[in-house]
């Protein structure tokens, strides 16, 4: 790569052009960095971000990553590089590390390795879409999103992802409005192509959590509720359907209840199992 290329994708800010966005967040690339073997060009937060991301999906430390673009093994990430110099990140340093999840945090990534569906009764979800409420502002989906990200990506900034997903759904409903003015689509059509675009968008950051995660999404923005409302009727819903799962599966151990029912609501933990507690 010519250093005069280089060097020229610092002035991508200029008048806004984004002839070549970062291929993670599709924005202007922000600290220019290339993985060291593919030269691959990417913000340096998103790239780490991304490692991060696959490196907390295998037990042991990475010492390379696969390019997310061309799948080419690299072993660092080429930074700060200013026409004369640049500093190298190698993968296996400190990179894999940092981000420990908050209470709220872990129980929500819980959820996502908990079996789906024990909300359907509570929230009415084909009512949300058949009465178009998905047109309507949700000030709580922000803050809600930012959780569940840091949740599931085990990072604290998620901004990016964050953003990159609050914009595709909104441009998604003016779609759909600007559509439904010359022509009727069902209920179940915008339902099914709302979720393939979250679907699609989160894919990159979210991986094997992706279906459940539009899911949430779904039942979140159905529910109409906020956050700390949302979550208590979770936690509730959880804790009953505990209970019964105990009760019925185990009658004659009913004085041994009330422990019972403390472990099981802490639903599939071996996720988290390099914890100490
Ligand atoms: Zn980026
Ligand atoms: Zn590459």
């Amino acid at each position: 790569m010519a250093a005069k290329e280089i060097a020229d994708g610092s002035n991508s800010n200029d008048a806004g052009l984004n002839r070549d966005p970062c291929p993670i967040c599709l924005g202007t690339i922000l600290e220019e960095s290339y993985l060291d073997t593919c030269f691959h060009k990417f913000c340096f937060k998103c790239i780490k971000r991304w490692i991060k991301v696959v490196s907390s999906k295998v037990s042991k430390q990475l010492s390379s990553v696969k390019c997310p673009l061309c799948k080419t093994e690299n072993l660092s990430i080429i930074h700060n590089y200013d026409g004369h110099s640049f500093d190298r990140h190698y993968i296996n340093r400190n990179i894999t590390d940092g981000f420990v999840l908050t209470k709220e945090q872990r129980y929500r990534l819980q959820c996502y390795y908990t079996e789906s569906g024990f909300l359907a009764a509570v929230f009415d979800v084909p009512r949300f879409w058949k009465f178009k409420r998905f047109l309507q502002p949700n000030w709580s989906l922000e803050a809600w999103l930012r959780r569940e990200l840091q949740a599931l990506m085990q990072d604290e900034d998620v901004n990016i992802v964050l953003h990159h997903l609050v914009g595709v759904m909104d441009s998604f409903c003016k779609r759909i409005e600007q559509r439904h003015k010359q022509e009727a689509i069902s209920a179940e059509t915008i339902q099914e192509q709302f979720k393939s675009v979250v679907a699609e968008a989160a894919r990159p950051f979210v991986m094997a959590r992706t279906d459940r995660f539009v899911d949430e999404v779904e039942l979140f923005l159905a529910s109409g509720l906020n956050t700390e409302a949302y979550d208590a009727v979770y936690k509730q819903r959880l804790r009953l359907n505990n209970t019964i799962g105990i009760n019925a599966g185990n009658e004659a151990r009913e004085e041994e209840g009330v422990d019972n029912r403390r472990s099981r609501a802490s639903p599939y933990l071996f996720i988290f199992e390099q914890d100490s507690d």
